[in-house]
């Protein structure tokens, strides 16, 4: 039972691709909640910039490491938005490491976020879109989890290929509900987290070399991720669960012998 008003919780929403995400689904009608944890000003001004073009936007801080914000986040989303219909785990972290550089404490806070963030907004939004029998939620994994050959993503890539398990199980748990689960792979996009600890002349020399490694010969965009979300978030998509779509541009480097 699609519901006619969408609304819409983009955790991670206000920057990079998850900023795409939600200025996507807002121009399709969708009321939307920016998730944030740290920066409250590009949280507060896409809000700003959505409510200037008529769309409902709310923006709600939590990080989606710890249940009780998530509980939280849903709970806010829901009393000023209406019943949440689209989840877009989109929040994430990486910390580059090797074998040589490995950090638990690293690893442990990517797996909390990049994990548990996804069972815990799951399972804080499921009772509500169970009852109501509708539901579309897609994470954001990466291409790493599908075996691209980038040094130093060793970890993070293990942190997203968990995703892509948990995104088939739920998908087999709630499939009966009416709920969706899938996943989007993105490949190297611009954005904040591969712009870090770069210079401009460094972040020029990876552009070029990242644009060599694809088979359209360009790096992406964070719209590039937001068009795929947006099918799968929608209403038609309702026979397509459990799926996981790669969006790399068509990237040549994987691991071989998998
Ligand atoms: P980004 O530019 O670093 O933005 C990250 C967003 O997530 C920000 O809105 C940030 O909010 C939020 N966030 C971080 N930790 C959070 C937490 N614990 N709780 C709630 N929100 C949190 O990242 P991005 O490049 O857009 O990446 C978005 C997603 O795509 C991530 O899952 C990433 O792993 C995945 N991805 C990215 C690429 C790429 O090339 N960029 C490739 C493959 C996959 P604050 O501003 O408040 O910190």
């Amino acid at each position: 039972m699609p519901s006619t008003q969408q609304v819409a919780i983009v955790t991670g929403g206000s920057r990079g691709i998850g900023r795409a995400i939600v200025t996507r689904l807002a121009a399709q009608g969708a009321a939307i909640c920016v998730n944030y944890t740290a920066q409250p000003q590009p949280a507060d001004s896409l809000v700003k910039e959505l409510r200037a073009k008529g769309a409902t936007a709310i923006a709600v801080r939590a990080d989606v490491s710890s249940p009780a914000e998530v509980q939280s986040l849903i709970a806010q989303a829901e009393a000023q938005l209406g019943p949440p219909t689209i989840l877009v785990n989109n929040a994430g972290i990486s910390s580059p490491a090797t074998l040589e550089t490995y950090d638990e404490a690293a690893l442990d806070r990517m797996r909390r976020v990049n994990v548990n963030g996804v069972i815990n907004t799951i399972r804080a939004i499921m009772d509500g879109m169970k009852t109501r029998g509708y539901g579309r939620i897609v994470n954001i994994a990466s291409n790493a989890a599908i075996g691209t050959a980038l040094p130093g993503t060793t970890f993070y890539a293990a942190t997203k290929a968990e995703v892509l398990i948990l995104t088939r199980r739920f998908a087999m748990e709630l499939g009966r509900a009416g709920i969706t689960v899938n996943a989007v792979c993105p490949g190297w996009i611009v954005t904040d987290m591969v712009r870090r600890n770069t210079t401009e002349a460094e972040f020029a020399d990876r552009v070029t070399g990242m644009r060599e490694r694809t088979m359209v010969g360009r790096v992406g965009a964070p719209e590039d991720i937001a068009a795929a979300v947006a099918f799968l978030a929608s209403p038609e998509a309702g026979f397509t669960t459990a799926q996981v779509l790669t969006v790399d541009g068509g990237r040549m480097d994987y691991i071989g012998h998998g």
